[in-house]
């Protein structure tokens, strides 16, 4: 059997890794995948610059999703798994140019804890007041989808959207509250609210429930409780230790697909000038790329692909010399809501999140900026946009911690072009459009960030997945080495 895979993000290189994992175990499968970079790797790209680690894309995943760990020691890289740096974890919300950490007891923008919600300069007396009386809230059946802005306001009202949803979720998706879907994106409050009325309330009672399994099970008892994992080295790692167990000659980078044709035994790839026929084919690129080139195959498919919104994002990465700046406050960073006005959405004090991946006396800041709200920014300079990032800072975080004259010894600039999708109201009822579609399409599989989870777990649980659907393999216990 001959699979081709278009895209060599990490969705595309998962799908790679099982059918060479197959392979080794006999099956009779050869594979070529298509990258139309250069490089490998898609949004993860990572290099070490001054002994420090710079992420270019993502920094970790997170450790509750166990398909990217269990890959990393598959790989042989679990001596270099990391957990995040939990004990010094608190996160700021930057509020009138004040930074204001998140309260103690807020779990997925639930607050759950009446203490620090009470305390906190974040709220107003008015939102508080709100959060109290939200605990009577009577159950209600879900009426289909809404934004999580929708949802949230709902129960909290639009200061919480402002002040917490909307730069929690930019941190994460680049996107607008007001757009993601709150089935899709926050599927857990949505079921909460049909029980138990009060979300609340709904967590509460799914924290008991997680303390007694984990009183029950020793199991649960000992898995590590870091939020993130990241590889000592940097993402890259986990991209080259899946390159390093590919066959070099099924690998074209530099070689963007142009054409995919349905054949009558299978697929036809043009790429490169040349057209080649497979039996099957993952396509990993992203939903828009995938859009176009189903287009002549299926044209309601991809116009279903092509109405994924992406968003796009831009990272700085600054190595300081920790003798140039001030003490900073304690914690992973800040979050900047879009009330603020501000260019930046997020800041990592990434020398703090993971220890040992910065040399001392160095501090690495990584700046997220750009979104769905500003893509103008995309076609800015580097210089101008550290310069952007070193004024943003200096306001948030006071002239006497990051002063003017305070130059940053590296600086890195890396724009992300419509890499991120969004998952906007209504995407779980496209989904099963999609995926009736591809009912009728045998062989063709589509894989990555659009469909079924945005971060790097997800990306290589559906990269296996659809590998092993293909050549008809199960999920083992236990994975062999390639
Ligand atoms: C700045 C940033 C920070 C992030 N932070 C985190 C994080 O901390 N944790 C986390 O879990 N996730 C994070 N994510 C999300 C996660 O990194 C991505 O969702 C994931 O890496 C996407 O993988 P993918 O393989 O689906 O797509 P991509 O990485 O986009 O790969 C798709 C590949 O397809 C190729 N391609 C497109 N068209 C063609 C064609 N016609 N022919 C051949 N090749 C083609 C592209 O060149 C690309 O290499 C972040 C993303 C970004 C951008």
């Amino acid at each position: 059997m001959r699979i081709g895979i278009v895209g060599g993000g990490i969705a595309g290189l998962a799908a790679a890794y099982e059918l060479a994992r197959a392979r080794s175990g006999g099956v009779d499968v050869e594979y070529t995948l298509f990258e139309g970079r250069p490089q490998l790797g898609g949004s993860l790209a990572s290099e070490i610059v001054n002994g420090a680690v710079l992420e270019r894309g993502p920094d970790s995943f997170l450790s509750e999703k166990p398909a990217a760990a269990e890959l990393c020691r598959e790989l042989g890289l679990g001596g270099e798994l990391i957990p995040s740096n939990d004990a010094a974890r608190k996160t700021y919300i930057v509020t009138r140019n004040r930074l204001v950490a998140l309260p103690d007891g807020l779990m997925f923008l639930v607050p759950t804890k009446l203490a620090p919600t009470a305390l906190t300069r974040l709220f107003s007396l008015r939102t508080k007041t709100r959060m109290a009386l939200e605990l009577l809230h009577p159950p209600r059946p879900s009426e289909g989808d809404e934004s999580v802005a929708a949802l949230v306001e709902r129960h909290y009202g639009r200061e919480a959207v402002d002040r917490l949803a909307d730069p929690l979720l930019s941190g994460i998706y680049g996107g607008d509250s007001t757009q993601l879907s709150a089935q899709t994106v926050l599927p857990r409050l949505v079921e909460m609210e049909a029980k138990y009325g009060s979300l609340t309330r709904g967590m509460l009672a799914a924290h008991r429930k997680m303390r007694e399994m984990a009183k029950n099970s020793p199991k649960t008892q000992n898995r590590g409780s870091a939020i993130f994992t990241a590889l000592r080295g940097g993402m890259q790692q986990m991209v080259d230790a899946i390159v390093a167990r590919l066959d070099a000659v099924s690998l074209r980078t530099a070689t963007p697909v142009t054409g995919i044709e349905k054949t009558r035994q299978g697929w036809r790839i043009d790429a490169g000038g040349v057209s080649e026929d497979f039996d099957a084919l993952i396509v990993a690129a992203s939903a828009w790329a995938a859009a176009d080139l189903l287009a002549p195959v299926d044209a309601a498919l991809a116009s279903e692909l092509g109405a994924i919104p992406y968003s796009s994002s831009i990272t700085v990465n600054l190595i300081y010399d920790k003798s140039r700046i001030g003490a900073l406050p304690e914690g992973f960073g800040f979050l900047v809501p879009a009330v603020e006005g501000r260019d930046m959405l997020a800041c990592t004090f990434s020398h703090r999140k993971f220890v040992g991946r910065t040399p001392q006396g160095k501090a690495v800041f990584r700046a997220f900026l750009g979104g769905m709200r500003h893509t103008e920014l995309l076609a800015e300079s580097d210089e101008a946009l550290v310069a952007t990032v070193r004024r943003e800072m200096r306001e948030i975080l006071g002239a006497r911690t990051i002063g003017a004259a305070a130059e940053p010894e590296f600086a890195q600039v890396t724009r992300w072009s419509r890499a991120m999708a969004q998952y906007a109201v209504g995407h779980k009822a496209r989904m099963g459009r999609i995926s009736a579609r591809l009912a009728a399409l045998p062989g063709l599989r589509l894989v990555g960030n659009a469909y079924d989870g945005i971060g790097v777990p997800d990306c290589i649980r559906l990269g296996r997945k659809a590998a092993r659907e293909l050549v008809g393999v199960e999920e083992p216990a236990q994975a062999p080495r390639v």
